[in-house]
């Protein structure tokens, strides 16, 4: 019986500033993060897999709207949703993911089902739909994945006419001349509204009271497995069609139990390039390194050398963790087993 068990969760890094986040958006992050906490760290306790204890964690993040997983995900450049998400045993090395959809409710069940019940590996779109659907998991219109939040930041991002990182609000709108004029109608739409002039202060984030993040959660359980999970709806204006590194095993998400279990958030195509997840692992495996080591040398030397923004979550199967990024903040927290958890927003 491991007595280290233990979950850690993030919901996105970027540019997170304390001076652009009032009191009470800042306690409501903190909330949510604690209660996801919380969850997971009853699955623990109660014996169970570190599988399950990371699913019912992301699932709970893709539900809160507060975060860029299921409900309040971004919109792509075509003003639609694309979900993407993976999941990874430890134990087994099992890995399952899916990307590209627009339906599903939840991303990371259809991940866990793909895991589970399928000899693939990464469903992608319409097929990956019809999979979902087919286990039985809930299909929801795309119009379920609108909040107001996500659609005022992707009318300041479709004005600048580029993809942005969830977090990064204050880099767009010091240099914008746009700011939201999204009224308050509950239909999503490209041609919907226009941003309006308007003088942003240098810090400003795109919307001062709502930032969102991709979402991720490791675990270490009883038993002495790891696994992790990472569900997205991807960056801001993104392409349609373009995939990140979260539904990529090794990139945005890998757990192996003779190493670590890791969860990315992030410029998703520099954690692709760089096999993030995997080479956390790989570090500890070749240079036989301590988790905090590999995870710090990952984010804080080797990321930043192709511009790489963003941090990470990662547990060893003794328990230690690591949370490192590289950007003004991140959300994340964890949890062991019997003890009160822990939040932060900020570095
Ligand atoms: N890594 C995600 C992606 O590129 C975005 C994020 O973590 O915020 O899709």
């Amino acid at each position: 019986m491991n007595t280290n068990a233990v979950i850690a969760i993030h919901g996105g890094a970027g540019t997170i500033l304390r001076a652009s986040m009032s009191a009470s958006a800042e306690a409501e992050y903190h909330a949510a993060l604690h209660a996801v906490l919380s969850a997971g760290q009853r699955v623990l306790a109660d014996g169970g897999s570190a599988l399950d204890a990371v699913s019912e964690a992301v699932r709970l993040l893709e539900d809160c709207p507060l975060f860029n997983a299921g409900r309040g995900a971004v919109y792509t450049a075509a003003g639609t949703h694309e979900l993407d998400a993976a999941i990874m045993d430890g134990s087994t090395l099992d890995a399952g993911a899916i990307c590209c959809v627009k339906r599903v409710r939840n991303p990371v069940l259809a991940a866990r089902r793909v895991l589970e019940r399928s000899d693939h590996v990464l469903f992608t779109g319409e097929g990956a739909e019809a999979f979902a659907s087919a286990q039985g998991l809930e299909i929801v219109e795309p119009a379920y994945f609108h909040t107001e939040a996500r659609h005022r930041q992707w009318l300041l991002a479709r004005g600048q006419q580029r993809a942005m990182l969830d977090h990064d609000g204050a880099t767009l709108a010091a240099s914008s001349s746009a700011t939201d004029n999204d009224s308050n109608t509950a239909n999503a739409g490209p041609n919907r509204n226009e941003p309006t002039p308007h003088e942003p202060t240098p810090h400003e984030p795109i919307d001062p009271n709502r930032k969102f993040g991709t979402v991720g959660a490791i675990a270490l359980d009883q038993h002495g497995h790891v696994a992790a999970a990472t569900s997205t709806g991807g960056v801001t204006n993104k392409q349609v069609g373009r995939v990140g590194d979260t539904p990529l095993i090794g990139a945005g998400c890998y757990a192996d139990d003779a190493t670590c279990a890791v969860s990315t958030t992030g410029s998703g195509e520099m954690f692709m390039r760089m096999v993030a997840a995997y080479d956390v692992a790989a570090q500890m495996a070749y240079r036989n390194v301590s988790v905090q080591e590999a995870a710090h040398d990952v984010v804080m030397n080797r990321l930043p050398k192709i511009d790489g923004r963003g941090g990470l979550i990662a547990v060893d199967a003794r328990g230690n963790i690591a949370l490192p990024f590289n950007t003004e903040g991140m959300y994340r927290g964890f949890a062991r087993v019997g003890e009160t958890p822990v939040t932060a927003i900020y570095r």
